[in-house]
């Protein structure tokens, strides 16, 4: 899913490797807000706040917030109930 002001997922696959150390376009998440299952680079990015968010695709809640700080990467799981390496 793609417009002018959001991308996929995968477009923060950069910056959540920096904050983790591996690839995490593909660890699947639970939304927490509505049970939502999906792979973290099918979540719906906004690139254009002052950090990177990641909304459901269902309910659009916003699932993780990744920040660029001059110590980090700082991760903000606002509303993730689980997540899990796919299989
Ligand atoms: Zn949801």
């Amino acid at each position: 899913m793609t417009s002018d002001d959001h991308v996929d997922g995968n477009a923060v696959g950069g910056r959540l490797i920096d904050a983790f150390g591996r690839e995490m376009t593909d660890m699947r998440g639970c939304c927490s807000a509505c049970g939502a299952v999906n792979a973290f680079g099918a979540l719906i990015a906004y690139t254009h706040a002052p950090g990177d968010v990641l909304r459901c695709p269902v309910c659009e809640s916003v699932v993780l917030v990744a920040v660029a700080m001059p110590a980090g990467v700082r991760v903000s799981f606002a509303a993730l109930r689980w997540m899990q390496p796919a299989p």
